[in-house]
């Protein structure tokens, strides 16, 4: 059974010293702090679990940098998105699978180690299925494999354009399912899930602008206890639809019609009134925030203080890859709340620090949205481990709390030194060991798209 004496390890009563872990099978099997036998495998650093990166558009990745200029007078989500749509459009599951490995090998060496990936680009260009209509979904899979990155494969169900059952747009038809297509990219991904050595399938009813509360019914019910994901309240414009359409907000819209548990895991949500915030607090659902895309594509701020003083679960995404960083995600996630609020330290809960706070909130987050055993160090759990480098500038000189405190708001560069998934080792003296060939690969289909 592989063994390591880690230096010094975040566990779940807090920090320990020279920490033993075995694992077998991916699988922690033994955790002993205070260990003073004989180690063969002793790895310096500090030791933290495995977090879940809750919301990813892998291709979206490709064209990270391509929409900062201002094409109208007022540019916005809805602009955004049309380019993002034209970008879609030249997806293939080659393209799609070199653009979601790079994606994968930065996540993984900013300390995360699974990733949700919400998948809605399914068919041919022309909008008809391919021959297995789960290829795209396979390609994401197989990226995966191949960057070592825990995967929960989320195929996103999208039947509609807007509320009240708008007819889809030109540049949807990508997406379009009806239930039993859907089925069987489904089945495809959790074939593909099924092979990697942490991997679990979901489903991703879009939003309420593309699945209807009938639909929800028939998913939820048909597809068994994994996780559900759905994009909600991200946009304004999107809040006034759904009132319009159905005289209620997307939040109370969708608790008011189905019984939305800890499966859940909801996008966004920036847009809720007290009332929203607290049914999502005691709901036991995920709220999915995705700071640095929001902040990137002007949504608005997720009341963050409001909702974990209820005590309300959330994780972080890296969403449309724009810049991909869990500590950055953190970072920006409680200074938007500083910036609100004219004050400091908003999100804490003392006696842990702000960093703390927001790692353990989102590790636990993350694993329970992604329906993986990680997040935590502790028998039986995933051994997905990432070191930290505490000779690192950024890290030099602190301890216990104070390490995630500034590894998250104080490092320029990168203080991850090793990341572990299920036991494997994929990140190597800050870099992946397959990275060479996926920048290699990311770098033919960049070139190949701007020509
Ligand atoms: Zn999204």
């Amino acid at each position: 059974m592989p063994e390591a004496v880690f230096e010094r390890a975040l566990l779940p009563e807090g920090w320990r010293e020279k920490v033993r872990i075995a694992w077998e099978a991916g699988r922690i099997a033994a955790v002993e702090p205070d260990f003073g036998g004989p180690a063969e495998t002793r790895i310096a650093g500090t030791l933290v679990p495995g977090t879940g990166n809750l919301h990813s558009h892998a291709f979206q990745r490709g064209f990270a940098g391509l929409t900062e200029r201002r094409g109208q007078a007022s540019d916005h989500f809805w602009t955004w998105r049309e380019a993002m749509y034209r970008f879609a459009g030249a997806m293939n599951p080659q393209r799609l699978k070199a653009i979601a490995a790079l994606a994968q090998v930065e996540m993984l060496e900013s300390g995360f180690t699974a990733v949700a990936e919400f998948h809605y680009v399914h068919h041919q260009p022309d909008g008809r299925p391919y021959d297995d209509p789960a290829a795209m979904a396979v390609a994401v899979a197989e990226a995966a494999a191949e960057t070592g990155i825990g995967l929960t494969l989320l195929p996103v169900f999208y039947a509609h354009g807007g509320f009240s059952d708008r007819p889809a747009g030109e540049g949807q038809k990508r997406f379009l399912c009806d239930p039993d297509l859907f089925a069987r990219i489904v089945e495809g991904a959790k074939a593909a899930t099924g092979a990697l050595a942490s991997g679990r399938t979901g489903i991703a009813p879009h939003s309420l602008r593309a699945a209807n509360v009938a639909e929800l019914r028939l998913l939820t019910a048909a597809h068994g206890d994994g996780p559900v994901h759905i994009h909600i309240a991200e946009q304004t414009a999107e809040v006034a639809d759904c009132e319009a359409a159905t005289g209620r907000r997307p939040v109370d819209y969708l608790f008011d019609s189905l019984d939305v548990d800890s499966r859940w895991c909801l996008i966004h949500a920036t847009h809720v009134t007290a009332g929203e915030v607290a049914r999502m607090a005691a709901s036991g659902a995920v709220v999915g925030l995705c700071p640095v895309t929001e902040a990137d594509l002007g949504d608005g701020l997720f009341p963050a203080v409001d909702y974990t003083t209820l005590g309300g679960r959330w994780g972080v995404g890296s969403d449309s890859n724009v810049l991909i960083s869990l500590p950055q995600e953190l970072r920006l996630l409680e200074q938007g709340q500083r910036l609100r609020d004219r004050a400091r330290n908003r999100l804490a809960k003392p006696p842990l620090s702000t960093g703390r706070t927001l790692f353990e909130a989102a590790a636990a987050g993350g694993a329970q949205a992604l329906g993986l055993p990680l997040g935590v160090l502790a028998t039986g759990a995933s051994a997905d481990f990432v070191v930290l480098d505490d000779d690192h500038p950024a890290l030099v000189g602190r301890s216990g709390d104070g390490l995630l405190d500034a590894w998250i708001f104080a490092a320029a560069g990168n203080p991850v030194r090793d990341v572990f998934v299920a036991g494997r080792q994929v990140v190597k003296d800050g870099v992946h060991v397959a990275r060479a060939a996926a920048e290699a690969a990311f770098a033919a289909v960049a070139r190949e798209l701007a020509a």
